[in-house]
């Protein structure tokens, strides 16, 4: 039985100033009954992990590089991450993809280096728009499912977000069925490749404008294993009914 996991993902907001939203969400959820985790700012790793500390709420960063450390500006390696105290990190997000030219060979490279340094990789898949009205979304998702993902994959050291370029940060979210056909070919390539019992293990997240209004709907869905959440992680009076939905 894979346990459920609501996972926000605060992208590029978030100062010191919004810490005591943490200390918020650990006293009304701290102990939930799926596993939450939520990933700020690099800025605020380690004091995130250090308001969160004593809840069961894990802390994750948002990317990192495929090497251990050198001669890199700017970037910060998996062991890094997991020092200022995260358990795991989002890769391949559509945002890194776009913004930073990231195609799968790379967010895979990172997967691999985030697995060596004892992280959780959190792997994003999805279409934009135009691949979906042209019927490629399978195929979109198939690819990036291939080439994103680490060989020996399992349940406790990857997560997959199906994450539908078009519904992010739009309040635009597939039907229940687009979702489920989605999640079940991502199921189907996830046992196919590494067999049934560590492809059954994997969870599969939803992430695209989820609300505390849609998220029991979505979490009906079968293979939905919980949700990636970008603004609505943001506020404890948003994500918090999002966690009690799982
Ligand atoms: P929104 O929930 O703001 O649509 O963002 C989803 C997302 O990109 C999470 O990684």
């Amino acid at each position: 039985m894979r346990r459920k996991l609501a996972a926000g993902n605060w992208k590029m907001n978030g100062t010191s100033a919004e810490l005591a939203r943490l200390t918020t969400l650990a006293e009304s959820h701290g102990s939930a009954g799926c596993d939450v985790l939520i990933c700020p700012p690099a800025t605020l790793l380690s004091r995130a992990a250090e308001a969160l500390s004593g809840s069961a709420i894990a802390v994750g960063g948002q990317d990192c590089h495929g090497a251990t450390s050198g001669a890199h500006t700017g970037d910060i390696s998996a062991g890094m991450l997991k020092d200022a105290g995260a358990s795991h990190v989002i890769l391949g997000h559509s945002e890194r993809r776009a913004d930073h030219g990231e195609g799968d060979a790379l967010v895979r490279t990172k997967s691999e280096a985030a697995i060596a340094a004892g992280l959780t990789a959190v792997i994003c898949l999805g279409e934009s728009l135009s691949e979906r009205d042209a019927g490629q979304t399978l195929d979109v998702i198939g690819t990036q499912l291939e080439g994103s993902t680490p060989d020996g994959a399992s349940g406790a050291r990857v997560v997959i977000a199906y994450e539908p370029v078009w519904a992010i940060g739009t309040g635009k979210v597939p039907t229940t069925d687009q979702i489920g056909e989605v999640h079940d070919f991502i199921r189907t390539g996830l046992t196919r490749r590494f067999g049934a019992e560590a492809g059954d293990a994997i969870r599969i997240l939803y992430g695209g404008s989820v609300k505390p209004g849609n998220a029991a709907e979505i979490f009906a869905v079968s293979n939905v294993d919980g949700a990636l959440v970008g603004g609505a992680s943001l506020k404890p009076e948003d994500f918090g009914p999002i966690i009690d939905a799982l």
